[in-house]
């Protein structure tokens, strides 16, 4: 099979590639426009495999993409994206670039092209905010709250339409935060990461009360790799492990883990519209295709401190 990954030099993308490379014989293609968040870095040891090929772009650009399905694409798996929140609520416009229209420009060629599946990669970010209780289901309706979560809600309609009026195959995955090695340290758990290991202190935005859901990363791409194979067309299916912390009860388990004090913690002016929790029902994943997160999310954890801790050469490049 040739599999076309986008965004394959994020975070994400590099550690699906990674699970591609060493779970099957398939062919990988890369595109990749390298932003701030794009590092080759993440992929040196695949490089020069046989398996995997690189192509330096923006997803918008038709010519290049037009030239990649050439080489006969039975997967795409778009990854690509603008990503930091904070970074959308200061400057939106390359997020309806990248998430929006280069969402449409894939689309459009694979709607040229025989494809098997359409992976189109979202977040449960895209349902907006939750109260103290209950979970997000695929039924829920969308009500994204920042432009980050708006842009990639308008990718996912745009990629159900093409379901239902040009029969593309697709699926959109929606998964809860991810953590693990090769995430930007400008992410929270990376970031308070880098931070201790540089004797900072640790910025937590308002009274650390937010909840989010968290999976390690290696989950969610077994998840993706399963839909995209697997998945019943036109599909979405939530990615959670079931895995909710407050911003503040996680810093104190890194800290923990780490073995500093909590005077490393400092409460900072909260994100404009900041959403209050996130937590993802999984039953539909489960039921469907099997699917289950069956990791811990401590021993996750400290694995992913101790990458950090080995990586330094990786990370101190780009802070
Ligand atoms: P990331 O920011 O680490 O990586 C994004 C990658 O896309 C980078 O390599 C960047 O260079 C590339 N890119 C950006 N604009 C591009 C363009 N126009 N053309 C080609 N490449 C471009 O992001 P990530 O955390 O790996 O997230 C990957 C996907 O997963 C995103 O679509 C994101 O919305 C989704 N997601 C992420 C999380 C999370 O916790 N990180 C959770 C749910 C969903």
């Amino acid at each position: 099979m040739n599999i076309l990954v986008t965004g394959g030099a994020g975070f994400i993308g590099s550690n699906f590639i990674h699970y591609l490379l060493k779970n099957y014989d398939d062919q990988v293609l890369n595109i990749d426009k390298l932003t701030y968040a794009g590092n080759l870095d993440n992929l040196k040891e695949v490089s020069d495999s046989d398996n995997y090929k690189f192509y330096e772009g923006d997803i918008r650009d038709k010519k290049l993409i037009t030239k990649i399905f050439d080489s006969s694409i039975d997967y795409v798996v778009n990854f690509a994206a603008e990503t930091h929140v904070d970074r959308s609520i200061e400057k939106p416009n390359q997020f309806i670039k990248t998430n929006i229209e280069g969402t449409q420009v894939l689309l459009n060629r694979a709607l040229e092209c025989d494809i098997k599946n359409f992976v189109q990669i979202s977040t449960d970010e895209v349902y907006g905010s939750l109260g103290k209780r209950g979970k997000f289901s695929e039924t829920n309706k969308l009500n994204p709250t920042n432009p980050y979560a708006a842009s990639k809600a308008s990718a996912d309609l745009i990629t159900k339409s093409y379901y239902k009026t040009f029969e593309l195959p697709v699926n959109i995955t929606r998964s809860s935060n991810n953590f693990g090695p090769y995430q930007f340290p400008e992410k929270l758990i990376p970031l308070f990461i880098t931070n201790i290991l540089q004797g900072k202190k640790l910025p937590l935005y308002g009274n650390g009360k937010n909840v989010r859901d968290w999976i390690f990363v290696k989950e969610n791409c077994k998840a993706i790799d399963l839909i995209m194979r697997k998945g019943n067309k036109g599909e979405v299916y939530n990615i959670g492990a079931n895995c909710e912390k407050s911003n503040l009860e996680l810093t104190k388990i890194i800290l923990k883990i780490m073995n500093k004090s909590e005077s490393f913690i400092k409460f900072v002016e909260d994100r404009p519209g900041h959403d209050y929790r996130y937590a993802l029902d999984n039953t539909k994943i489960k039921k469907e295709l099997g699917w289950n997160s069956k990791i811990s999310f401590y021993q996750c954890l400290t694995k992913t401190i101790e990458w950090y801790k080995r990586n330094k050469d990786w990370w101190e490049k780009l802070i």
